[in-house]
């Protein structure tokens, strides 16, 4: 056994260290007995084996559909497509979601998926044959439905998938006027919404100008300022990563010192170019190669440097017990579901790193998935019954002020490229962003004032779990349980 073994042997599993940090945040709070049993436990877990004929032979798959809580329906959470997929994570993720939809008020309840494969073996055609018998296993069990299990993009599935399962179930059920509602992430012409493949990204970055909104909070983390000129590390650059540092980097002035991806990372003092990055890995499949910066071989390494903000933003646990005491980072944003382990957690913490945790940092996407599901169940775009009228009022005002502007004595004028900007109504993007952007500001501040307020509540975790499951409760407690 290498050492890394051995102190991964120490660690709990991925449901384990969820369900520890549950408890951990329990403790402070006062429920009825029993009902923080029913909380923390998984209501159920659905596998299915089935086999696609391709290449001339039958391969068979194993997927999971995991259902946390039906506190709210329908319940909601990504289908994942990798190989480490496993009931234990299917499990933690379902659990991460009723806790992120309870804190982000998206009124569902907390599901997950995964699909044991690893899509880069499989053709598209392939893809599409494996993605739509899942969909179908699924949906003929009713664990895709628009009024009852939603799913929606995580690792290693996009739009293209989402696109599928979507046409899948509408093929199962014919005269369902709600069929589109069944799955989110879809692209914009099968029904999705502008802004959601982005949203994640976007959610981590305003969840990030949200905490430097409160010079408190960045005190506790050992900085002041802004985001300008922070020096950020991200680890995956994969949609969310990429989103996130892009935003990052381009609106706020942050720069992106290091990259950690499967293949190596990179580091460049001065800043990474993340669109070039980004390229070259679409085009290469890694890091590898790319001209500028350092490359290093062993990327992990790259926790450990000195920098402000780290950004974990692909798989659970790389921030564990064999790397904890040795990061720098003064503040470190989960963009990724579990990036950061029970026993890291509290080492990390008792050194004084503030933790901005999974559940509200990566809220993003489903937040989006909200109003998607809004949308299609509306089946009108957002902005099309409002924005010419909010451009004819607008026009009313500019108009008066071009009035009162010229009757005043003097040279005034209005200033430059007001009046493109003030007269143009929001389209649908504009309109996501905001829900977006206003989603992470309250949530946030639902946690600090928790977190503030209350002395027994040491960080944003416990915090972040105080709020969702008193929120869980309160539903519970509602429905006479
Ligand atoms: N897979 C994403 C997550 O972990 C999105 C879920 C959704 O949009 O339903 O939050």
């Amino acid at each position: 056994m290498t050492i890394h073994e051995k102190a991964m042997a120490k660690e709990p599993t991925f449901r384990e260290s969820v369900d520890l940090m549950f408890n951990r945040a329990v403790a402070l709070m006062d429920l009825p007995p029993g009902l923080e049993e029913k909380i923390r436990v998984c209501n159920a877990t659905y596998t299915v084996r089935f086999g696609v004929r391709l290449r001339g032979q039958i391969t068979t798959f194993t997927g999971y559909r995991s259902v946390h809580s039906d506190h709210m329906e329908p319940v909601k959470g990504g289908i994942r497509f990798a190989t480490g997929v496993n009931q234990d994570e299917v499990e933690a993720l379902a659990a991460l979601m009723t806790y992120k939809c309870a804190l982000v008020e998206a009124p569902f309840g907390g599901s997950k998926g995964g699909l044991c494969l690893d899509p880069r073996e499989y053709d598209e055609a392939e893809m599409e044959l494996i993605t739509r018998r899942f969909a179908y296993e699924l949906a003929k069990r009713d664990m895709i439905n628009p009024a009852q299990n939603v799913p929606a993009p995580d690792m290693g599935t996009g739009e293209r998938e989402m696109a599928w399962i979507a046409d899948q179930y509408a093929r199962m059920n014919t005269t369902d006027i709600n069929a589109k509602a069944c799955v989110t992430g879809k692209p914009l012409n099968s029904g999705g919404i502008s802004g959601r493949v982005e949203a994640t990204g976007r959610g981590v970055q305003y969840a990030l100008k949200e905490f430097f909104r409160h010079p408190e909070d960045v005190k506790k983390a050992g900085m002041s300022g802004t985001l300008e000129g922070k020096r950020i590390v991200v680890q995956g650059l994969g949609n969310v990563g990429y989103h996130a540092a892009k935003f990052l980097h381009e609106e706020d002035g942050a720069v992106i010192v290091g990259i950690i991806e499967r293949d190596g990372g990179l580091w460049a003092d001065e800043g990474l170019n993340i669109d070039a990055v980004h390229d070259w890995i679409m085009r290469h499949g890694g890091v590898a190669g790319f001209p500028e910066g350092t490359h290093i071989d062993q990327g992990a390494l790259l926790f450990e440097d000195e920098c402000d903000i780290l950004i974990p933003a692909a798989i659970e646990g790389v921030i564990n017990l064999t790397n904890a005491d040795k990061i720098k980072a003064k503040l470190i944003i989960e963009a990724a579901n579990g990036p950061v382990t029970y026993g890291a957690d509290e080492i990390l913490r008792k050194k004084g790193v503030v933790i901005i945790p999974d559940m509200y940092a990566n809220a993003g996407g489903v937040t989006v998935s909200y109003f998607e599901w809004v949308k299609n169940l509306s089946h009108i775009r957002f902005g099309r019954m409002q924005r010419r009228q909010e451009e004819a009022r607008h026009q009313l005002v500019v108009d008066e002020l071009d009035r009162i502007v010229a009757a005043v004595p003097g040279n005034m004028s209005l200033s430059p490229g007001f009046k493109d900007k003030y007269l143009r109504g929001a389209d649908e993007l504009e309109l996501v962003r905001s829900g977006l952007d206003d989603t992470m500001r309250i949530a946030y501040q639902s946690m600090r004032e928790v977190w503030h307020e209350r002395p027994e509540v040491e960080d944003l975790r416990v915090a972040a779990y105080l709020v969702a499951i008193d929120r869980v409760a309160a539903s519970y407690r509602a429905k006479g349980l």
